[in-house]
C-alpha cells in the first residue's frame, strides 16, 4: 500500500506525530500498528521498515503515528526526518492484538511508558467518538513532565483514574494492582524493559497472563 507523506507535528521535545495519506483506506482497528517502509533507506542494519502504532482513527482520511528521536538516531529515522510533503513510502496490512475487548463492561487498565501512550490514542478517540463510556484506569510513566503527549485527549475522556508518574518516581506493579479492579484487562505499552519488568511483577502479584495485553516498542532502550 502506497503512502504519501503529508506533514509532521512536534508533540513534545524530540517526539513528532507523522501524517500520511494512504492510496486507499487501510483496514485496521484502534491499537493496531503498521510497518512503514522507506524505499530509499540504504545501509540501515535494521532495514527499510519500522513498526509504528496508529494514533489515527480508521475513519480518518490520514494515517498518523508518533515517533521519538533519540540521538544518535538510526539511518532510517534520519530519512524519516528528511521527508518532504508528497514523498512516498509504503506499508503492509495492519497488525496487532492490543485492541479493545468486545465486552464494554470489562474494566480496562492502560499502562504507558513514555510514547507507549500512543497505543491508547486511537482507542480513546474511538470511545469518545462513539460516546462509549468504559471504566478506564490510566497509569502514565514519564522521564520528565515535558515529555507528556496527548494531554487534551487524556483530559477529554472520562477516565476513572489518571495517575502520572514522573521520574525519579517509578510506577510499580503494586500501585497498579492497588488502584484498579481485580477483573480488569491490563494493557502495557512502552519500551521492552518497561513492559517486561511490569508484566513479570504483576504476574508475581498473582495477575494471570490472560489478563494482560502488551506491545513493547522494540529498538528503544528507554522511552
Ligand atoms: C508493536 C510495536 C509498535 C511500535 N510502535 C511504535 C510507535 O508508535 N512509535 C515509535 O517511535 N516506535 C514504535 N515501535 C518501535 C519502532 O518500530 C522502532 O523499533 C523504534 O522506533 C526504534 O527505531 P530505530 O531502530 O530507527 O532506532 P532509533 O530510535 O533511531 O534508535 C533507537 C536507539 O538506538 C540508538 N541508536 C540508533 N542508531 C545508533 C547507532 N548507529 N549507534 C548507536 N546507537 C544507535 C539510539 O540512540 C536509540 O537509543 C514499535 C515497535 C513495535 C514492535
Amino acid at each position: 500500500m502506497q503512502l504519501t507523506f503529508v506533514k509532521r507535528e512536534e508533540l513534545s521535545p524530540c517526539v513528532w506525530e507523522y501524517y500520511f495519506k494512504p492510496e486507499r483506506a487501510i483496514d485496521y482497528v484502534p491499537g493496531q500498528y503498521i510497518d512503514v517502509i522507506l524505499d530509499n533507506v540504504e545501509d540501515d542494519p535494521r532495514g527499510r521498515g519500522r513498526v509504528f502504532t496508529l494514533t489515527s482513527l480508521p475513519s480518518d482520511e490520514l494515517l498518523s503515528f508518533v515517533v521519538k528521536f533519540q540521538e544518535p538516531v538510526s539511518l532510517y529515522k534520519q530519512y524519516l526526518e528528511l521527508l518532504q510533503e508528497g514523498d512516498r513510502a509504503h506499508c503492509n496490512n495492519a497488525m496487532g492484538d492490543l485492541i479493545l475487548p468486545k465486552d464494554t463492561a470489562r474494566p480496562l487498565v492502560f499502562v504507558a511508558g513514555g510514547i507507549g501512550i500512543a497505543s491508547y490514542a486511537s482507542m480513546l478517540k474511538k470511545m469518545l467518538a462513539k460516546r462509549e463510556e468504559r471504566d478506564v484506569y490510566l497509569f502514565y510513566a514519564l522521564r520528565s513532565k515535558y515529555e507528556q503527549i496527548f494531554k487534551d485527549l487524556l483530559n477529554s475522556y472520562p477516565l476513572q483514574l489518571k495517575t502520572i508518574v514522573i521520574a525519579p518516581n517509578r510506577l510499580s506493579a503494586q500501585q497498579i494492582m492497588h488502584s484498579s479492579p481485580p477483573n480488569a484487562l491490563i494493557y502495557l505499552s512502552g519500551s521492552e524493559r518497561f513492559v517486561e519488568g511490569l508484566s513479570q511483577n504483576l504476574e508475581t502479584l498473582g495477575v494471570d497472563q490472560s489478563q494482560m495485553v502488551y506491545d513493547y516498542f522494540e529498538g528503544y532502550d528507554e522511552l
